[in-house]
């Protein structure tokens, strides 16, 4: 099949690359930063899924584009050089998970934690997951218990428990688990074998619909062994890593954290970094997130009153992702980070 997906993030691999270069080589660069949200920084993250359409991709090495390379080098803990240079070429060659590392300007400015909060959690801990299908890559018992472990990894830091439903899994059931060759939903598809091995939606609000919904690329080959080929990934790994998207976390500056956007599953890496331990347990430590129901009109008066601030509201927010209409939902809205609102009944007047 030589058909190249608009969303296949294809790694450049033009060493030497640098400020004033400019060409299709360039483009390569610029389209493979953009896919993963380090350029254009402006754009918004459907813009940026979509880069191959992006107006924006000029195939001139500018200041942006240097300084996009340079976010990219940073958060991956390569030298910032700001040219394209062979550690670069050769860490973007390398597997990684599909969800874009930054989502927000602000995301470039690291401080003294690591992990990245998506702005959305569960507002209950006892969560369940269920299979779509199965890859045919390994028998069925042994692909539900590396999906149970990675699952174990986080309720074992954490408040949440997870109990795997039936088969189909039944409606209301949180975490959705799917192996698909194509489509991940709206976000996009998959690339074939090699690059993109994974995505994961995040919970309600930054994940809309969608919520939770957990996909693996079933054109690479998913090992559930002790010891892993070279050729093949590991489950549970990758498990552990897009459950923790499910959950509320984004990509890791750290490059030893299950959440790191790099993490790349031909090495298992099946225990948590105490990095990740930090992120989870900010969302599901001590506080449970108090959610209100209220009638729209009820919602509308407090919101006026200033009794509750809303986070995120209204259509076009800070980050398209969030949503309002949610059928599973209703309108949802964040009050800042400890009080989700749900108005069953209808939008706020
Ligand atoms: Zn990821």
């Amino acid at each position: 099949m030589n058909e190249v997906s608009p969303h296949r993030a294809v790694p450049p691999t033009e060493v030497g690359l640098k400020a004033g270069d400019t060409g299709p080589a360039v483009g390569v660069l610029q389209r493979y930063l953009s896919r993963f949200g380090y350029l254009p920084l402006s754009a918004t993250v459907q813009e940026r899924l979509e880069g191959s359409q992006n107006p924006r991709i000029s195939e001139v090495f500018d200041e942006e584009t240097k300084e996009a390379l340079r976010a990219y080098q940073a958060f991956h803990g390569l030298p910032t050089s700001g040219r394209l240079d062979a550690i670069t070429v050769g860490q973007m060659a390398l597997p990684r998970c599909g969800v874009p590392d930054v989502w927000n300007v602000e995301d470039l400015t690291f401080g003294t934690t690591r992990f990245v909060l998506s702005g959305a959690r569960w507002d209950h801990t006892e969560l369940r997951y269920g299979f779509v299908n199965l890859t045919t890559d390994s028998a069925r018992r042994r692909i539900r218990r590396a999906v149970r472990a990675a699952f174990r990894a986080w309720s074992d830091v954490s408040l949440l428990t997870f109990t795997e439903t039936a088969t189909p899994p039944p409606p209301g059931t949180e975490i959705l688990i799917r192996f698909t060759t194509g489509s991940y939903g709206p976000a996009g598809s998959f690339d074939g074998l090699g690059g993109m091995w994974g995505w994961a939606y995040y919970p309600p609000l930054a994940g809309g619909n969608d919520a939770g919904d957990v996909y693996f690329d079933d054109a690479e080959t998913w090992n559930t062994e002790a010891v892993v080929p070279l050729t093949e990934l590991d489950l549970q790994t990758a498990a552990t890593h897009e459950i923790g998207h499910a959950l509320g976390l984004k990509h890791s500056a750290e490059s030893g954290a299950i959440m790191w956007g790099s993490l790349n599953p031909r090495t298992p890496k099946r225990t948590l970094h105490q990095d990740d331990i930090n992120g989870i347990r900010e969302l599901y430590s001590t506080r449970v997130p108090l959610v209100l129901e209220l009638t729209p009109a009820l919602a509308a008066a407090e919101i006026r009153s200033a009794r509750l601030e809303p986070k995120f509201f209204g259509t076009g927010g800070p980050d398209p992702y969030v949503s309002q209409q949610s059928p599973r939902f209703g309108t949802v809205v964040q009050i800042g980070s400890q009080v989700s609102l749900t108005i069953k009944n209808g939008p706020i007047p």
